[in-house]
C-alpha cells in the first residue's frame, strides 16, 4: 500500500549493524550511494530474520513448502517474465495444459469450449470472473432495450474481502446475505431472494475463510433453475474454490459443486494454496468460451505475436506456472489425494484433542478441508486474542478474529493445517496451547491472590 506514515528522512537503519558498517544509511530516503553486496545482503537478511517462521504460521492457507525440485525451477524461471509469450512460448504452453487439466478436473463438460488463465491469485480471478458476467449482464440488457444502469451482485458474508472489493472496484451493488448462525454460510433460500433481473451473478464459496464450511452450491443452482423456468432469466454463478479446488476434487469427488452443476459458468482457484506453490497464483477457469467476452480481452502484438491477454496485471514471473506444472505432474491425482488426506487427519487429530480442553468448543473441525476454529465456552479473565499472543511466544502463529455481521461478537481462533504441519507438531501445539492456557489461569490466580506487590524471582 502506498505510505501510511509519513517517516523522517532523517532516520537512520544499519548503524554498525555489523563488520561493514561504521556510518549510518537512510531507512526512508535513496542512499546517495550504495554498499558492498555482502553488506546489504546481511543487513536484510537479519532484519527479515525477525518475521514469523512460515511452517509455524497456522493463520495462512498459503503455501510455505515446495520440493527442492520444484523450488529449483521457481529459480529458473524467476527472471522469465510471463507475458511475453512470444520470447517465453513454452511456460504459455504449460499454462495453457494447465488450464485444461483444470477445466476437466471441474469435470467441464466436453462438448463445450472451456477456456481460463492463470491470474496472481484467486483475488484477480474473481474480479475478472465477475467482471466477465457485469459484461455479460449489460449486453444481454442491452439486447432487450433495457437500463443496465443498476447491477447488482448476491453473495454471502461468508465470502472473502474480494467480493466486497469488486463490488466497490466496478461500481456493482453489493447484495450480502448474512451468515446462518448454524451452518455458518448464508442460506440458499436467502440468496436466491435478492436476485433479480439486474443480477449480474451469484457467489457461492467453498470453503468459507471463517470456518472452512461449504455454500450448499447444488441447492443454489437447482433453485436457479426454478427461477430461470419462472423467469426465462439465466443467472450465472460463481464458485469461489480458492482453498478447496485442490481438496475438494481428489478426496470428495462425488460432491456436485463443480461444472457438472448446469449454472456454474466460471471457477477459481488459489494455485499458491493447496495447489501448493509459493504465492502468487491463481486460476481462473470459465466452463465455455462464451461466458468471457471477446470485448475484454486485449491482443498485445509488440513483443512480436499477437497475444489474447485476459488479466489486471501484465507482467509477472513465470516461477509459479513452472512450479505448478511440476506439482501436477509429480504428483498427479493420487498424490495430490494422499496429501489432503494426510492434512485433514491431522487437522481432525487436532480438533479432537482441542476438544477435550476447557472452555473451548469447536466450531468447525475439518469437515471439508484441513481447517479447525474453535472459541471460548464461557467468557473469562482472558480471551482468545490472549490466547493467540501467549501462543505467539512459542513461535505459533495462530489468530483470534471476530465474525462478521449477525454472527459478530463471536471471536474464533482459526487454524489451517497444511501439508508442512506434520503429526509431530500437532501434538507439540496441542501442549503449547495446553501450556499457555495453564500460564494464564496461573497469572490470573496471582493476580487476584496478590494484588499489593510480587517479589522478583532471581
Ligand atoms: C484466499 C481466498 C481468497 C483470496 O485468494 P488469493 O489467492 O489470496 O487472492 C478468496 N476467496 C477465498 C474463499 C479464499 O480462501
Amino acid at each position: 500500500m502506498v505510505s501510511v506514515k509519513k517517516d523522517s528522512e532523517k532516520k537512520v537503519y544499519g548503524t554498525y549493524s555489523n563488520r561493514y558498517f561504521d556510518s549510518p544509511v537512510p531507512e526512508n530516503k535513496f542512499p546517495e550511494n550504495g554498499m558492498p553486496s555482502q553488506a546489504a545482503y546481511e543487513m536484510i537478511h537479519q532484519e527479515l530474520n525477525l518475521d514469523g517462521i512460515p511452517e509455524l504460521n497456522l493463520a495462512t492457507f498459503v503455501t510455505t513448502y515446495m520440493e527442492p525440485e520444484a523450488d529449483k525451477l521457481y529459480m529458473e524461471n524467476a527472471h522469465k517474465n510471463f507475458i511475453d509469450s512470444f520470447e517465453y512460448p513454452q511456460i504459455k504452453k504449460e499454462e495453457n495444459r494447465i488450464v485444461n487439466i483444470l477445466a476437466r478436473l471441474y469435470n467441464a463438460p466436453e462438448e463445450n469450449e472451456f477456456i481460463g488463465t492463470s491470474t496472481i491469485g484467486s483475488s484477480e480471478a474473481i474480479m475478472l470472473a465477475l467482471l466477465a458476467h457485469k459484461w455479460n449482464w449489460k449486453q444481454k440488457m442491452k439486447s432487450k432495450n433495457k437500463d443496465y444502469s443498476s447491477p447488482n451482485i448476491v453473495f454471502g458474508a461468508d465470502t472473502h474481502v474480494v467480493w466486497d472489493k469488486f463490488a466497490k472496484y466496478f461500481d456493482v451493488e453489493p447484495r450480502i446475505v448474512p451468515i446462518d448462525k448454524k451452518t455458518m454460510v448464508s442460506s440458499p433460500e436467502e440468496l436466491i431472494k435478492n436476485i433479480d433481473e439486474n443480477t449480474i451473478a451469484v457467489g457461492a464459496v467453498l470453503g468459507t475463510t471463517f470456518t472452512g464450511a461449504f455454500d450448499d452450491v447444488l441447492l443454489l443452482n437447482k433453485m436457479l433453475n426454478e427461477y430461470e423456468e419462472k423467469t426465462g432469466n439465466f443467472i450465472p454463478l460463481h464458485v469461489d474454490a480458492a482453498s478447496a479446488g485442490f481438496i475438494t476434487p481428489f478426496i470428495e469427488p462425488d460432491l456436485l459443486w463443480d461444472f457438472r452443476l448446469n449454472h456454474v459458468a466460471s471457477i477459481n482457484v488459489s494455485g499458491h494454496k493447496f495447489g501448493l506453490v509459493y504465492p502468487g497464483l491463481g486460476w481462473l477457469i470459465f466452463r465455455d468460451k462464451k461466458y468471457l467476452p471477446e470485448d475484454l480481452i486485449f491482443y498485445v502484438n509488440y513483443l512480436g505475436n499477437e497475444m489474447p491477454t485476459y488479466t489486471l496485471n501484465f507482467s509477472r514471473s513465470a516461477s509459479n506456472i513452472a512450479a505448478q506444472y511440476y506439482n501436477i505432474l509429480r504428483m498427479g491425482i493420487s498424490g495430490y489425494k494422499r496429501i489432503a488426506e494426510n492434512m485433514m487427519a491431522n487437522a481432525r487429530y487436532l480438533a479432537s484433542e482441542i476438544k477435550k480442553m476447557d472452555n473451548i468448543e469447536l466450531v468447525s473441525s475439518a469437515e471439508h478441508i484441513p481447517v479447525i476454529t474453535f472459541k471460548q465456552k464461557h467468557k473469562d479473565a482472558f480471551d482468545l486474542f490472549d490466547l493467540s499472543s501467549e501462543l505467539r511466544k512459542f513461535g505459533w502463529i495462530i489468530p483470534a478474529y471476530s465474525l462478521p455481521d449477525n454472527a459478530s461478537g463471536t471471536v474464533l481462533m482459526r487454524i489451517v493445517v497444511r501439508e508442512s504441519f506434520s503429526r509431530d507438531m500437532a501434538n507439540l501445539l496441542i501442549n503449547n496451547i495446553k501450556q499457555a492456557l495453564n500460564n494464564m489461569g496461573r497469572r490470573q490466580k496471582f493476580e487476584m491472590k496478590s494484588p499489593r506487590r510480587g517479589h522478583a524471582v532471581t
